[in-house]
């Protein structure tokens, strides 16, 4: 019985979000030119870094941007579901899933923010299903709202427990961060199949294609975490775990830039910029090598309102902006044209497409077990 009216709030739940997409004008992937499939994918997202992020950041340090090298340069429109500025999880919700999402969920549709009927596909579930290896690398909490857009599903980022616990059901193969609360439990980790790791040496006695669940001590603020690894070093280190003949789509979130913004602390903000940088140079020299490989760096929002006002630039508020942010894309001829915008959730959709999806692959819902959540 209870079986037959879960069935039939499915079936009326499919037809509503279906009209719901349709009205959204969510279509699916839209058609490419001719280009090779790419293997890889690494998505970049700098937490809050908008253009002037990097303006500032050059003038006032006098340094070049790897960022800037990229072949194309666009950018991305950053509104969540209710047209509002958006916080990090509609935004990742938007990067992972193709979706818009309310501010505060995470991996949900609009319309059923428990996600007990269906919850909308992200890009690490799909790279598992297209057989590929998946990663993310991030120096906020493994639970920290961008992390939770591509590993987990559920109404608020505050969902600090369920979150991890979703992270160590799932096939990922490697999900590295700062400590969360629930995440640094060995026996929670080990019975998911998870090797928990807390350094770079844990990393290296990992037997062959063990997933890990890496809790590296500290708060990786800005350079480094207590080991003495930064977030260059982590993502070096998940690319060669990472790289072999099925290809992955790696995440690697830089936090920094978003938490120093709110703290108006300049030379933070800087510091977490260049080390989002130098991480990409990183992802930059691997994928010249390997040829097959799609960069995308981007945001989820601004943060901090930068603002330049007689010649000088400064931080205008401490909170997040609705402007633009930029979107840089290496290793394929078509994505968006350079100075032209698209809406974030159409950047997951170009992905999936690079990556050889059908157009009713990717945006794709789910359908969830009753309570799964
Ligand atoms: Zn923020």
């Amino acid at each position: 019985m209870l079986n037959d009216i879960t069935g039939v709030f499915r079936r009326v739940f499919t037809v509503i979000t279906s009209l719901l997409l349709m009205i959204a004008g969510i279509g699916g992937i839209g058609s490419s030119p001719n280009e090779p499939k790419v293997k890889n994918v690494i998505l970049f997202i700098g937490d809050g870094m908008g253009e002037n992020h990097l303006e500032w950041t050059k003038e006032e340090l006098g340094v070049d941007l790897v960022l800037d090298t990229l072949p194309i340069q666009g950018y991305s429109e950053t509104a969540d579901y209710l047209g509002l500025v958006t916080d990090s999880a509609a935004g990742a919700t938007a990067l992972a899933c193709g979706v818009r999402a309310i501010s505060g969920s995470i991996g949900v549709y609009p319309s059923d923010l428990l996600g007990v009927f269906s919850y909308p596909m992200s890009l690490s579930e799909l790279a598992i299903e297209k057989g590929m290896k998946a990663g993310i690398v991030t120096s906020d909490s493994t639970s920290g709202a961008t992390p939770a857009g591509f590993s987990a599903h559920t109404k608020s980022r505050d969902d600090e427990r369920p979150i991890t616990l979703q992270q160590l059901r799932s096939e990922i193969d490697l999900i590295w961060g700062a400590p969360t609360d629930s995440g640094t439990n060995k026996n929670i980790s080990e019975s998911n199949g998870f090797s928990l790791v807390t350094s770079l040496d844990d990393v290296d006695a990992l037997p062959e294609g063990a997933k890990s669940f890496g809790q590296f001590p500290g708060k990786l603020w800005g350079l480094e975490n207590e080991e003495g690894s930064t977030l260059s070093d982590l993502t070096a280190k998940a690319i060669s775990l990472l790289d072999g003949e099925e290809g992955f789509f790696l995440m690697v979130e830089g936090a920094h830039i978003d938490k120093n913004s709110h703290a108006n602390n300049k030379e933070g903000m800087m510091e977490a910029v260049q080390e989002f940088d130098k991480t990409l140079q990183v992802a930059l020299d691997f994928a010249q090598a390997d040829g097959e490989t799609l960069i995308v760096v981007t945001a989820d929002h601004e943060t901090g309102a930068i603002k330049k006002t007689n010649g000088q630039f400064g931080f205008t508020s401490g909170s997040h902006s609705g402007v633009n942010v930029p979107l840089r894309v290496y290793g394929v001829e078509s994505f968006i044209e350079t100075g032209a915008s698209m809406k974030n959730r159409m950047i997951p959709v170009y992905i999936a497409d690079k990556l050889g999806c059908e157009k009713d692959e990717f945006p794709r819902q789910i359908y969830a077990t009753a309570f799964e959540f």
